[in-house]
């Protein structure tokens, strides 16, 4: 199941991404080519737009689009959890919140010198983003996220 979020719903796709789903975000893609975009992809369209739902496209069912009720970032999470019924696939921390790209696991020994000395003692488990080089372990930090994915979408 993978995703592409409208600027009207941007914030959606940092929390897709800790759940663990492909999303995809442009900044300034115009309705053209968020469109074209998401069908070339096959990646379902998440937006507040009712202009797009009117697309005939969406109407013959060609492109898969949920029209997204909520203002606040975690009940639109809700929603598209519950409307395409993800709870069981939801995989936290997989992906790279910033590029959404899959993330590598990393040794101790390779990460040594690229974290903080504090998280380097007390951390054993380490995964790397290719594209970005960015380290997650899982700290308190992570810890946060994962109780509040729970907390949002139910058991995990
Ligand atoms: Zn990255």
């Amino acid at each position: 199941m993978k995703f592409i979020v409208d600027s009207n719903v941007g914030r959606l796709a940092r929390w897709l991404r800790i759940a663990g789903f492909d999303t995809l975000f442009i900044n300034d893609l115009d309705d053209n080519r968020l469109v074209r975009l998401a069908l070339a992809e096959g990646r379902v369209l998440l937006t507040k737009d009712t202009q797009i739902l009117k697309r005939r496209l969406v109407t013959t069912g060609r492109l898969k689009v949920i029209f997204i009720e909520d203002i606040e970032v975690k009940a639109q999470l809700r929603q598209v959890v519950k409307t395409l019924n993800l709870s069981d696939k939801i995989k936290p921390f997989t992906l790279c919140l910033e590029c959404n790209q899959p993330l590598v696991t990393r040794s101790k020994e390779e990460i040594e010198g690229l974290v903080p000395p504090y998280i380097f003692k007390t951390q054993t488990q380490y995964m790397q983003c290719p594209a970005c080089q960015r380290i997650y372990w899982r700290g308190t930090h992570w810890e946060r996220m994962r109780r509040e994915l729970e907390r949002i979408v139910g058991e995990l």
